[in-house]
């Protein structure tokens, strides 16, 4: 009797699925058998997802509750099958799920890709490929798939070339199996020695049974009980590591491990991860933590954001309660006390153990806080709270500190006699701030300044105004009183009293410039601050910082930057020099020319555009033309 066939749709994957099918397929990675956890973990996140839903209609179960994974082999197909009784897939969910990426941050880290296969597959392999990995090791994938709760049951499958295709299945079992045609040169993952040595490897964590079924034979694999729930003695760091892998779904190391049992007026435990590397999404717009809630062994939500500050996201890992109740909605998490109450004991433990970091090993701190430095700031204006704990764990770049960090306590310690302010300069990179003429006379007294560069020192900043009972203080704003700081004696030469009197002529010069610049200023004075430089400019005290006010009308935040003060170094040859024409029949046009030249030049230094080039042109040539001509 001639069955017919229900037609299969043909679907085509996303081009971005293709792209990294191709790298998958034809890469030469040495660690092909990763395909087999990341299949175990799609899994076991199946049976969670199930477990979830079953809380509030236990019917989903149905006959078959005992939740666990199988996988099967068929030497003389050569085929191996991963079957989980999870959550299962609808046509829709097959098609969305294995034809699309949909995890935040692919588009970025697709970008990161080099042509060069060998570099782009340890990427891949970092980057964690899910699903699609099964194509390093097959030639064809069929995922038949029946979703909790429906009748219809379908065939996904491809071979991986741009296609894949869909068809409905005679109604199989709840869940999911999926069956790899194996290459030829990949049969190793049909022997069960192979595949047990993969599963205590890589999934041992897992807290379903992984059964190995050899024709007759069924065999447990794993250990099968959830990771954080086992004392900490019995556990290895290879072991954290593959769990922290399967729930960050990252492929780096833990660069911390929290791992703790908590009893008392709540009792929780908490297994975190702070990652060696920064994800991709670390600076989604969302800001979302990706810590996952249990209760009571059964997992509820990857979505919980009142259990973790956005502050703390780039942590990883679980968070299992005692006392939350069963079938605690995620609608009931939200404002409920029970979960604030987790979050700050898990804020306090984690804030504790970054500082029993930073005090044991300021090596390691400083590569946590290079990556994640600037998220952690963001608490300082969010978390009022623990204020105070967050800035004692920032670390800054100086002027004087090279390629290390310090702590507001070290600058503190080193700050040099007379100085009562802590002083900084914000912009875009410390390397470009490092050369702003406004640090001069502070690198003359030996006074340290600390570098900001990341656009969250805009926010903390202002809140927080002083620390210890100094103040902060910008070296681009307002004038600078560095009365009390002495500037160390040149040796050999007499002291230079003069240093404060004005040059003769130079009062003159700056009513000039001032006459000259009219609005383009809001006013032009002498400064100590510079020793090299002839000019500088700075913003007014009260005005808004200059880097800040870039940003902001960078953003669009603001239409217009407040105008900026010029200031004159009254001992630069160049300023001494035009102070003596002042006066001069004929020399006020060429004084004129000087004042733009000079405020022009300042802009450039601060990295900003000059609002007229082709009259800063015009100027410079005839300058340089009366220079040639003497
Ligand atoms: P990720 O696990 O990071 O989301 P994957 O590529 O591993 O990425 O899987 C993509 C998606 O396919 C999963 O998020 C899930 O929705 C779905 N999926 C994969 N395997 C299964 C499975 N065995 N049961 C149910 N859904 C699955
Ligand atoms: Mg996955």
């Amino acid at each position: 009797m001639a069955k017919k066939t229900p037609k299969a749709e043909t679907h085509a994957f996303q081009a971005q699925v293709g792209r990294l099918l191709d790298i998958v397929a034809n890469s030469f990675y040495s660690h092909k058998e990763i395909f087999l956890r990341e299949l175990i973990s799609n899994a076991s996140d199946a049976c969670d997802r199930l477990r979830y839903a079953a809380l509030t209609a236990p019917e989903l179960l149905d006959a078959n509750a005992d939740l666990k994974i199988t996988l099967s082999i068929n030497k003389n197909a050569k085929e191996l099958t991963v079957t989980d009784n999870g959550i299962g897939m609808t046509h829709d969910e097959l098609a969305s799920d294995l034809g699309t990426i949909a995890r935040s941050g692919t588009s970025e880290f697709m970008s990161h890709l080099s042509g060069d296969a060998a570099k782009d597959m340890s990427l891949i392999g970092q980057f964690g490929m899910g699903f699609y990995s099964a194509f390093m090791v097959a030639d064809q994938v069929t995922v038949t798939s029946r979703k909790a709760g429906d009748d219809a049951c379908w065939t996904w499958r491809s071979d991986g070339k741009g296609e894949f295709t869909l068809s409905p299945t005679d109604s199989g079992e709840r869940g999911t199996a999926i069956t790899l045609n194996l290459r030829k040169g990949d049969a190793e993952f049909l022997e069960p020695a192979r595949l047990r040595t993969i599963v205590k490897t890589y999934s041992d964590h897992i807290a379903l049974p992984i059964v190995l079924k050899d024709g007759d034979k069924e065999d447990t694999l794993n250990t099968a009980s959830a990771l954080w729930t086992r004392p900490k003695s019995e556990i290895n760091s290879e072991q954290y590591t593959e769990f922290y892998r399967h729930v960050g779904h990252l492929g780096d190391e833990p660069w911390l491990v929290i791992h703790n049992h908590v009893e008392g007026k709540l009792e929780y435990r908490n297994l975190l991860f702070v990652p060696q590397s920064k994800p991709f999404d670390l600076f989604d717009a969302e800001r979302k933590s990706r810590i996952k809630l249990y209760v009571r062994r059964v997992f509820i939500t990857d979505d919980c954001q009142d259990l973790m500050p956005g502050y703390l996201r780039f942590l990883r890992g679980v968070v299992d309660s005692e006392d939350l109740p069963l079938n605690v909605s995620r609608e009931m998490l939200q404002n409920n006390p029970l979960v604030a109450k987790l979050r700050s004991g898990l804020v306090k433990r984690v804030i504790g153990e970054l500082r029993k970091k930073a005090e044991k090993d300021a090596e390691a701190y400083a590569s946590f806080w290079r990556n994640f430095g600037s998220v952690l700031k963001e608490g300082i204006y969010e978390d009022f709270e623990r204020r105070d704990e967050l800035i004692g764990l920032a670390r800054f770049s100086t002027t004087t500190s090279g390629d290390s960090f310090i702590s507001l306590a070290d600058y503190i310690g080193r700050m040099v006699e007379g100085q009562d302010s802590i002083f900084y300069i914000s912009g875009e990179d410390t390397q470009s701030l490092r050369k702003s003429p406004q640090l001069e006379a502070f690198d003359a007294r030996g006074v340290e300044v600390l570098l900001l560069a990341d656009p969250v020192d805009e926010f903390w900043l202002p809140a927080v105004g002083e620390y210890e009972g100094k103040k902060f203080a910008s070296v681009t704003q307002g004038g600078l009183d560095l009365g009390k700081i002495a500037k160390p004696e040149e040796k050999g030469e007499e002291e230079k009293s003069e240093a404060s009197e004005t040059p003769a002529g130079v009062n003159d010069l700056v009513a000039l410039f001032k006459l000259t610049l009219k609005d383009a200023v809001k006013d032009v004075r002498t400064t100590e601050r510079l020793t090299d430089s002839p000019v500088c400019l700075v913003a007014e005290e009260g005005d808004v910082d200059m880097h800040l006010s870039r940003l902001l009308k960078q953003h669009r935040r603001i239409e217009e930057t407040a105008t900026r003060i010029l200031e004159i170094n009254p001992t630069h040859p160049l300023i001494t020099s035009l102070a003596t024409r002042v006066g001069n029949e004929g020399a006020s046009e060429e004084l004129g020319d000087a004042a733009y030249l000079l405020l022009d030049q300042a802009r450039i230094v601060e990295g900003e555009s000059i609002p007229d080039p082709s009259a800063f042109a015009r100027r410079l040539a005839g300058v340089m033309q009366k220079g040639l001509a003497v």
